[in-house]
């Protein structure tokens, strides 16, 4: 199995220390991070905290949104910092550059125990373009780089994928953390295993239903997902969102996994001409006049069934179009299940995580992952550019 190298037995007294963070925290307009938005932030203290109190010059490294290589002010992580800074409850000198002399002269300046942040990467075009050159710039002022931008890990960008192989390479304590649980999931889960996979777009999913059906002793769709496999099978899923050219892919793995794929066999729609109150219907009576927005109440008793036999459980997708009055029940009523359920609980991904946590229900879960398309990458199987540099060569 690959190891990650950490900082175990590391010397860091001294050291210039990158510290790739993920600080791309939902902010106001002036860039003051949002009530309840600092998770990601406090996922990384463990890690600020060891390189801090071992006397490393701390320089975070971070992105914040899209503001695609060029400056965008309310894209600043002064507000940003700020927050963190309070959270680990010392200085933190947020520096107005990401490249520049200014920054050069400030890195000189610091003491052991010290801790800068260098502006939005991606205000560099070089960030998101894995430029050479700019991945130089950054290495130049560290000795050493621990990362612990888990959310980023499958970006081949320059901070991500190139700089972790210009200078020696650790991975940070929530990076560690997030690929254990996760490889744990795919490599030896607990039997019985079952994932939960819903959302909006199959084409965004289907990989990831592809690697963990042959891993999983079950697999209960939702959501978009479920219409599109509920299209597959033949049903008639009237004008629900459905992702109508895949259904070979679909019919091919009822096929093969039909017993572990399990389709909703009720749901809630909107029928055309009937108000915004959602019916109740199995699902062989779907109209062309309905839309699917979310399992109905035989499905979770039945989803909830297998949930109680589970010791292993991963989720991602909301299971329902939670946002709309009458479509969270789904999501909510299985989470309570797995709070209930003695199984070893993981989620992940940005709108599954916010339904759970609109429902108070993210407390239900061991692990909740810093990654969306991270996680969805890791557990495809699909290749990650930042973790590949920081594992121990065999
Ligand atoms: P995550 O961000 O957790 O990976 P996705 O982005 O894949 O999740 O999907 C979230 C979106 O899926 C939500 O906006 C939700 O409204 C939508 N969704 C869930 N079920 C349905 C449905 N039946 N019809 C349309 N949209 C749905
Ligand atoms: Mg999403």
């Amino acid at each position: 199995m690959k190891k990650l190298r950490t900082l175990e037995g590391v010397p860091l007294t001294g050291k210039r220390v990158l510290l790739r963070v993920d600080f791309n925290a939902a902010v106001d307009d002036d860039g003051r991070v949002l009530p309840g938005a600092d998770h990601r932030l406090r996922t990384t203290l463990p890690t600020i905290e060891t390189l801090q109190r071992s006397g490393a010059r701390v320089i975070m490294l971070s992105h914040l949104g899209r503001p695609g290589g060029t400056v965008v002010p309310h894209l600043r992580l002064k507000g940003i910092i700020e927050r963190c800074a309070q959270l680990v409850g010392l200085p933190i000198r947020a520096l107005p550059d990401v490249v520049s002399p200014a920054v050069e002269e400030a890195v000189r300046a610091m003491k052991d125990g010290d801790m800068v942040a260098l502006e939005n990467l991606r205000f560099h075009h070089g960030e998101e373009a894995n430029d050479q050159g700019f991945a130089r710039s950054l290495a130049a002022y560290g000795d050493l780089l621990v990362h612990d931008a888990f959310g980023v890990a499958h970006r081949a960008h320059a901070s991500v994928a190139t700089l972790p192989r210009l200078v020696p390479a650790f991975a940070g304590q929530q990076l560690a953390l997030e690929v254990r649980v996760l490889g744990g999931i795919l490599d030896h889960p607990a039997r019985p295993a079952v994932a939960i996979v819903g959302g909006a777009k199959l084409e965004t999913k289907l990989g990831l239903i592809k690697n963990l059906l042959p891993r999983v002793d079950a697999l209960l769709t939702g959501g978009g997902v479920a219409n599109s496999c509920l299209q597959a099978a033949g049903r008639n899923v009237g004008s629900s969102l459905a992702d109508r050219g895949s259904g070979t892919a679909l019919a091919d793995l009822l096929q093969e996994y039909g017993d572990a794929l399990h389709l909703p066999t009720d749901v809630r729609v909107l029928r055309a001409g009937h108000g915004q109150t959602p019916l109740v219907l199995p699902v062989a009576a779907v109209t062309a006049a309905d839309t699917i927005g979310d399992i109905g109440p035989e499905t979770v008793v039945r989803y909830c069934r297998v949930l109680r036999g589970a010791r292993t459980c991963v989720w991602n997708g909301p299971l329902g179009k939670f946002e709309l009055q009458g479509f969270g029940d789904g999501t909510t009523a299985v989470a309570q299940c797995i709070r209930g359920a003695e199984t070893f609980a993981v989620v992940g991904g940005g709108d599954s995580v916010r339904a759970l946590e609109e429902g108070n229900l993210l407390g239900a879960f061991d692990h909740v992952s810093t990654g969306g398309g991270a996680m969805l990458a890791f557990l495809e199987g699909a290749p990650m550019p930042g973790l590949e540099a920081l594992y121990e060569k065999a």
